[in-house]
Parts: C-alpha cells; structure tokens; sequence
C-alpha cells in the first residue's frame, strides 16, 4: 500500500504515468502554489477524517478557515486567478470534502466585492485573510434554479435598506461573520429587479434559524431578515445590478466546483487501485481480472477529460477573456456527473468494504452528490450550453 502522502500526488502526475494531463494549462506558480497546498493537507489534515456530526463539521469548518487564511491558501481568490482556485479545490477534496467547502465559500462571499472593486465592511478583505467567514445567500425555499422568483425584498429605509424574507440551503449559515445577500429592490421584475448587499452576522434583525443537516458533514442552514436594516454602503454594486454579479461570480466559481469533483473522483479512483493491488479473490488479485480494469480505465479517462474541462475554463479566464459562461457550463456538468459515476465504481471495486460507514470511498459517496445540485444544477448547466449554442454563443 503506498502511502497517503504519494497518493494525494498520484492525481497530480497523471495517475502514475508520469504525465500531468492539465500541465500545458498551468504556469510555474500554480505548481508551487499546490505543493503549498499539498503541504497544508499532509499537516493539517492528514489520515484524519471529516468529523461525522453537523455541530463537530461547523466546529472543525470554523478552525480550518483561520488555518488557511495564516497559511495563505486564500491568495488565489484575492488575486482572481482561477487557475490557483482550481488547484486549492483539487488538492483539498482530495484531502476533506469539507476543507474543499469552506475554500469555496471563502471564494463565493469575497468574490462579489473583488471583481466589482468594492468591499462594504471590508469583509472581503477579512476573508481572503481567513479572518472571517462567509457565506453566499442566494436561494430560498421557493426560489432555487429559478433565482428571480425570490421573495426576499430589500426598500429604501432612510439612507439604507430593509431586509424581510428568508434564505434556504446556505452554506456556512449559523457559523458565517458575513453574508452576501441577494434580496429583490423591483419587485416583478425577476432577475433584472435583483440587487446584492453585504450583511453582518450581527446586524439587528438577521437571524439563523437552524441547521440543515447533509449525509455528509456540510454547514448548511436557514437565515431570515425580520425589518432586518443596512446602510446604502451595504450595497454591492448598483440597485437591480445583483444578478449580474451573482452570474459573474458563478463564472467564475463553477469550474473550480469541476475541480472540486475531480478532487474527489481522484481520490476515489487511487482508493481502487490501490484496493485492487492488494485484494486476492479466486486466488488473484482483483487488479488482474480485466471487468475491474475496465471500471478504473474508464474512470481514469474520465477524470482526465474533467480536469481538462475545468482547467481550460479556467486558463480561458485567466488569459483575460470577459465571460466563461459556456467553458464553465461544459466543465461543471460533465466533471461533477463524472465524479459521480467515478465514485460509485470505487465504491464496487472496493465490495463491501466501501459502504462501510467510515470508509474513504463511503464519505465520498456521499460527499459528491451535492455537487450536481449547488451553483446551478447540471440540468441548468445543459440549459447554459444548449441555449448558448442555439443563439450562437459557440459552436
Ligand atoms: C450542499 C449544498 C450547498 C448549497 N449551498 C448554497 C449556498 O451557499 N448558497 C445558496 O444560495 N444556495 C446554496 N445551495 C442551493 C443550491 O444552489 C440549490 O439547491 C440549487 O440551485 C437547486 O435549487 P433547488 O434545490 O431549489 O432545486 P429546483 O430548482 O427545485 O430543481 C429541482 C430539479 O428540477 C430541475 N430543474 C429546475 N428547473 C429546470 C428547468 N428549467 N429545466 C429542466 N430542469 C429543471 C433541477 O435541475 C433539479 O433537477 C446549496 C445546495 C446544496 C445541496
């Protein structure tokens, strides 16, 4: 059995064949910026697993977050190289499907204020420090893939605004220092009538109103704003402009949800073969009989054609082009639908073994599956790619 450490490096030389599938679409810094990360992963986390309940996840979220803020793993979210972000979430799911969460959301609550060059409360700036946490409140409980039937409004109250409604199914909620918020100024007018404010965990009338707890350790909750009032300099942005920074931000984000997955998957296929190598049924190794190659041949080229995906929305954003709506699409569809199936084929090679609560491959199993659902599912994500090719976007 090779050790954890080499594994977590066998993702990145191109499952042992010496080749990095995605080299040609990173610079010299990325690599240095992962050994970094792999770094931080062999320190701070370990053989240790993810905790199992959902008061330990919020505990051991809240210690990571300063962790990797004094390591400096934010920098690629404060620079606005996805690339850097791509290669924190691979690295880290590798590692801690929750590490992985509490990177993205540091990434979805400061992003907003960075590519518009605003930070109300200077909360972005915290967060990329790993001073405070945040959180990126968007969907509500009526008001999910179709974001502009939300019924969380914001009215002009003296020099500010004030917030009624409730949001559902928010990462980091109850543990976050911040909140970006996304609450209708038009109301009837869907998306064009949004707008996006920054709001404190302690502003009067901002309330977390419980967990909701996941199969697999995730902060995840329900806030409401109860005449929940902001200062005008809460705003981010201009007054209906919040959509467009709410689709910006996921522009950018989603290809690091592919990376996230390939993260995952990577991990899952290493657990196989090395299970494999080591597993004697019939007086053979498992790794010799070709139905088992065949289920990790398939799941290496797989994982190969995610990571490329996703770092090629990435490399198309870093060289400067102005939207990756459609790169991004492609990327998160294909590569968390891939990691799906990726996962449950380590789950069959490994035979009962991988159902086993506690297991690295169980965790997995049911780490992976939010990641078709949450910044847009992928049957949104088909909507993206098909409805840009029918108006000719691309293609
Ligand atoms: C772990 C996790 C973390 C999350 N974190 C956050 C967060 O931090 N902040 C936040 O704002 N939200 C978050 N979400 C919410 C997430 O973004 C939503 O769950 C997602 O957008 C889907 O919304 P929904 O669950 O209401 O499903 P629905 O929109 O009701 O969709 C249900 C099904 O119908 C399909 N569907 C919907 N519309 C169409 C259509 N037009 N054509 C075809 N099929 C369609 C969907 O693809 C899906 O399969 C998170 C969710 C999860 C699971």
């Amino acid at each position: 059995m090779r050790s954890w450490k080499s594994g977590s490096r066998v993702l990145f030389d191109g499952g042992g064949l010496s080749l990095d599938p995605v080299a040609a679409f990173i610079e010299a810094s990325h690599r240095e910026y992962r050994e970094r990360v792999l770094a931080f992963c062999e320190e701070e986390i370990g053989e240790g697993r993810d905790p199992d309940t959902d008061a330990a996840a919020r505990a051991r979220a809240r210690e990571l977050v300063g962790r990797m803020g004094q390591a400096g793993l934010f920098r690629p979210i404060a620079e606005g190289d996805v690339r850097g972000c791509l290669v924190a979430r691979e690295v880290l799911a590798w590692w801690s499907p929750l590490a992985d969460a509490v990177f993205a959301l540091q990434g979805l609550s400061a992003t907003p204020g960075l590519i518009r060059d605003e930070d109300p409360g200077g909360w972005a700036e915290r967060a990329v420090a790993g001073e405070a946490m945040g959180a990126f409140a968007m969907t509500e409980w009526e008001a999910g893939s179709d974001v502009g039937s939300m019924t969380t409004v914001a009215v002009p109250d003296g020099s500010g605004f004030r917030l009624n409604g409730g949001k559902a199914f928010i990462s980091n909620a109850g543990i976050a220092d911040f909140y970006v918020v996304f609450a209708s100024t038009d109301p009837g007018a869907g998306t064009w009538g949004l707008s996006c404010f920054v709001v404190p965990a302690d502003a009067d009338g901002f309330e977390f109103t419980g967990s909701l707890v996941m199969s697999a350790p995730h902060p995840l909750g329900e806030v409401k704003f109860n005449d929940c009032v902001v200062p005008g300099a809460a705003l981010l942005g201009d007054v209906g402009g919040g959509f467009k920074i709410g689709m910006a931000t996921l522009d950018r984000l989603r290809p690091t949800v592919a990376a996230a997955a390939c993260g995952m998957a990577g991990r899952a296929l290493w657990e196989a073969v090395e299970h494999a190598r080591g597993r004697e049924q019939f007086g053979k190794r498992l790794a010799s009989f070709q139905l088992i190659q065949e289920k990790l041949s398939s799941s290496a080229i797989e994982l190969t054609a995610g990571r490329l995906l996703a770092y090629r929305a990435g490399w198309e954003k870093d060289r400067g082009a102005e939207r990756i709506t459609m790169e991004a699409a492609m990327a998160k569809a294909f590569s968390t639908e891939a990691a799906q199936r990726i996962v449950d084929r380590a789950v069959q090679v490994l035979g009962g073994r991988g159902v086993l609560a506690g297991h690295p491959v169980d965790h997995l199993y049911r780490s992976v599956r939010a990641l078709r659902i949450y910044e847009g599912t992928t049957e949104i994500q088909h909507l993206i790619v098909g409805g840009g090719l029918v108006r000719g976007d691309a293609g």
